[in-house]
């Protein structure tokens, strides 16, 4: 008889909700539990001392806050009201603990920067010497303390079919109060898309049933990708919307087309692969978080260094190349890039102008309103080849331009004073008759030359017994198991095939 007070207590304390990249109410499997523990304290904490890093920027800032106030409406309409605090995570907790007499903290695992793991090593310290349980559960396919990647593409998938965690019987904790918006890092990109779930929704709406029909031949080009490509990156980023709920969207889409012979099939297959890339490219970073700051394959550690006067031609977009000063400008206008495009300029960067990936890929996170610690610190060392387990590739840029912006209106558009350029040459300025009177510079390097002595000098690395066995261990922990058609496979015969084969198992594009 005496225990019953004490749990029906217990029940009653507010449960800690700690939003942190799963700013949604929906597909909420942390916003479910929470409401089965007791009543629900939804919390935000914006880390000034995150904000200050390196990798991260004005654009993100202003594209969160947007997120954060949508997430408000959404609590609001649940009967919620979201604490929004200002201070180091730990601070903020301890202090609703200790105003709350909250036991129990509830939020999703995140697989952030090497920043954010500190962080919650420190939160998890702190609930242990407070005796709150804090419980962390997936909101994604990327699996914590994976043994090996055998079978993880089986869970993934065991993931996205599992039950959409239903939210029941929830009960509001008390509001408590909270701090305004802190000013913290200003906007400086004039073109970024709006945060928010409910812009989020209508971006996986509009490209499920209108834009994303051509997206197969139209992601390549930064011209057509723009409105073809699904632009949800940030909102996944942020968690405006799950991965999963975006992989069931387009399964249903697939269910709906199936049979039919509307031109669809190939676009959702093709989506439906990202999604999975999005999870394999995290679970990277989750097995090895040193990626974020070496060289997967130790051997190119040192093989690169700095050039402040290139690297800065390559970041404003006065490299002398015009595709990749095209596509640099518009980055920074916009926060976004298409894959291609992020390939060729981190590629460039890498290869031609040779310069370390390690600050180069700092000033992509920082433009990139979608930066996402696990997909970015893993494609800019796939791009700079120092996996040791993926193939050299060193695109074009004149070969690109031309590709992927025939009429050249795209690399018009970003730089107007080559207006006068016939196409042909557009893409290599240099060679036009007219070129002295053009007010825009002689490339930085001799595109032949350079990309000729980085492939040397890449392939000079390879050699040697040595490197063939990091490569070996790298791709036994780190590539996907997919079969010669490209897709995940979930048991070990395909590996077993393909197993020293980088061909095989790395991606390449
Ligand atoms: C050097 C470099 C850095 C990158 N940095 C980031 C980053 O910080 N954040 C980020 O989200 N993506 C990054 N990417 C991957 C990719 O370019 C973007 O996800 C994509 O361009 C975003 O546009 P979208 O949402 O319209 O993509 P869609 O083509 O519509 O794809 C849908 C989703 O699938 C995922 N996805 C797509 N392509 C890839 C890929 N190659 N690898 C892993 N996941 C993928 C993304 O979550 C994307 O939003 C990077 C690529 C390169 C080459």
């Amino acid at each position: 008889m005496a225990r019953a007070p004490a749990m029906s207590e217990a029940m009653t304390r507010p449960v800690l909700l700690w939003f942190k990249r799963d700013l949604r109410v929906a597909d909420h499997p942390a916003l479910a539990h929470a409401a089965a523990l007791g009543p629900v304290l939804p919390v935000y904490v914006v880390e000034p001392e995150y904000w200050a890093l390196e990798d991260v920027s004005g654009r993100q800032f202003a594209f969160l806050r947007e997120c954060v106030a949508d997430l408000r409406d959404q609590l609001d309409a649940l009967g919620l009201t979201l604490c929004l605090r200002v201070g180091s995570a730990v601070d903020v907790l301890e202090a609703l603990r200790a105003r709350t007499g909250a036991q129990h903290l509830v939020s999703h695992e995140e697989t952030g920067n090497a920043w954010t793991f500190a962080r919650d090593r420190a939160v998890a310290h702190w609930a242990r010497g407070q005796g709150v349980v804090w419980t962390e559960l997936p909101q994604s396919g990327v699996v914590r303390r994976l043994p090996g990647r055998d079978g993880w593409a089986a869970r993934r998938n065991a993931f996205l079919r599992a039950s959409v965690a239903e939210v029941s019987g929830l009960r509001a904790a008390p509001a408590q109060p909270g701090d305004a918006w802190p000013d913290l890092l200003a906007d400086d990109c004039a073109d970024r898309q709006p945060g928010g779930r409910t812009a989020a929704l209508t971006l996986l709406e509009s490209f499920l049933t209108t834009r994303g029909q051509d997206y197969r031949r139209a992601m390549s080009s930064p011209l057509t990708g723009e409105v073809a490509c699904s632009r949800l990156s940030p909102h996944l980023a942020l968690g405006t919307v799950s991965g999963r709920e975006a992989a069931r969207a387009t399964a249903a889409r697939q269910r709906e087309v199936k049979g039919t012979r509307v031109g669809w099939g190939g676009a959702f297959k093709s989506f439906q692969a990202r999604l999975a890339w999005r999870d394999h490219f995290m679970q990277k970073l989750e097995d090895a978080p040193a990626l974020e700051q070496r060289c997967l394959h130790s051997a190119y550690q040192d093989l690169r260094g700095d050039d402040p006067a290139r690297r800065a031609a390559w970041e404003t977009g006065e490299t002398g190349v015009p595709f990749v000063d095209a596509c640099m400008r518009y980055l920074e206008a916009t926060g976004w890039l298409n894959f291609r495009m992020r390939s060729m300029v981190m590629s460039f960067a890498s290869y031609h102008l040779w310069l370390d990936w390690r600050q180069t890929g700092l000033h992509l996170a920082r433009r990139f309103t979608d930066y996402e610690p696990g997909i970015h610190w893993s494609q800019v060392q796939m791009q700079s080849g120092s996996t040791g387990m993926n193939t050299v590739r060193i695109y074009n840029p004149v070969k690109q331009g031309l590709d992927q912006d025939p009429q050249g209106i795209f690399t018009r558009r970003w730089l107007p004073e080559l207006a006068a350029v016939p196409d042909i040459l557009l893409q290599e300025p240099w060679r036009w008759e007219g070129a002295a009177r053009l007010a825009y510079r002689a490339p930085i390097v001799d595109l032949a030359e350079a990309a000729r002595a980085a492939r040397q000098a890449i392939w000079a690395v390879r050699k040697g017994g040595a490197f063939r066995a990091e490569a070996a261990r790298v791709i036994e922990k780190h590539a996907s198991r997919k079969d010669p058609q490209g897709h995940f496979v979930n048991d070990r015969a395909p590996r077993a095939k393909g197993r020293a084969d980088p061909r095989q198992l790395g991606f390449e594009f």
